[in-house]
């Protein structure tokens, strides 16, 4: 069976920091709490912090559940996908149920603005893995980078991620991601005070990223890999530069159909390489049938340093 016939799993991608991750997508296209100038998902439709079910949680754990008879394999879950997960109020029952029907860790991506929750903290604290993000040190950078949703102070935020980092340690792993984006939070005093803070927060290890892919704001740029390592010194220990792919095919090379390259580009956007390395489909079924889809008019590409990436 195809994974194209499921709503809310997607995957399993070769992620360059869990290995082969199956995705679970709890949220609309685009529903979040900040529209960040470098989403990869496009502009935020939906700016909101109300914490609500949008999906029966039984039909997501039924869709798993599928998976696993299917005889599927993956070596973690991921919750992630088309906007914040912890708005999804049920997750922590969602979270029970991806580790009783797969067996699998558990990994929380997670913009952090809604640790302020004690309840989605609480769920949160069942994740294996907690992949924060914190761009900002203040404010006004917070405003400028995340653009959040009214009512949302980076003082709550950065609050609730305290509160989180502290009941979670020695339950499991926190990766915190910080997004660094050209002329906002790429010289010395921003990136000396996120590396204040992370030390403040005990978190395993810091991760720099770049916008590599299309960004919702078309003139972010990406920082130079030199660059990027230069500032990842101002951490410590070292911060990690995972601004780039580091993936291996799943299987040998498989046939693949329009409808699953439209699945996989409908969560994410991505390139020919990344359709491959992530799904292990063959190069030239993929090539031509991104080919015909974007004459049908059914996705769309846009070239950035000289790579095209398609969406729907
Ligand atoms: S990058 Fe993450 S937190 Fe920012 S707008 Fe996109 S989905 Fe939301």
């Amino acid at each position: 069976m195809s994974v194209a016939k499921y709503k809310h799993i997607f995957g399993p991608v070769a992620s360059r920091r869990l290995g082969r991750s199956l995705g679970i997508d709890l949220i609309p296209f685009k529903t979040c709490t900040l529209d960040c100038v470098y989403c990869e998902c496009g502009r935020t439709t939906n700016l909101t912090k109300e914490r609500r079910d949008f999906f029966d949680p039984k039909e997501v754990l039924a869709e798993l559940k599928d998976w696993k008879e299917k005889g599927n394999e993956a070596d973690i879950v991921t919750l992630a996908g088309s906007g914040e997960p912890l708005l999804a109020l049920s997750l922590e029952e969602i979270i029970r149920g991806i580790k009783e029907i797969t067996g699998l860790p558990c990994c929380l991506i997670t913009n952090a603005t809604l640790f302020s929750d004690q309840a989605a903290r609480k769920a949160a604290l069942l994740a294996d893995v907690v992949m924060p993000s914190l761009d900002a040190a203040d404010e006004a950078t917070f405003k400028k980078i995340n653009r959040p949703v009214a009512g949302l102070s980076f003082a709550e935020y950065l609050e609730g991620l305290q509160l989180f980092c502290e009941e979670y340690r020695g339950k499991g792993r926190v990766d915190l991601e910080i997004f660094l984006v050209p002329g906002i939070n790429d010289n010395e005093d921003q990136i000396q005070a996120l590396s204040l803070l992370s030390r403040s927060l005990h978190v395993n290890a810091v991760q720099l990223n770049t916008a590599v892919r299309p960004p919702a704001d078309k003139d972010v740029r990406p920082i130079p890999r030199e660059e990027m390592e230069k500032w990842a010194r101002y951490f410590i220990p070292k911060a990690e530069v995972i601004a780039s792919y580091h993936s291996a095919p799943l299987k040998e090379a498989k046939a693949v159909s329009e409808e699953e390259i439209l699945e996989t580009l409908s969560h994410r956007t991505m390139s020919l390489e990344d359709l491959v390395e992530a799904k292990g489909y063959k190069l030239e079924d993929t090539e031509a049938i991104l080919k015909r889809l974007l004459e049908k008019g059914l996705i769309y590409s846009r070239t950035q340093d000289g790579k095209d990436f398609f969406y729907v």
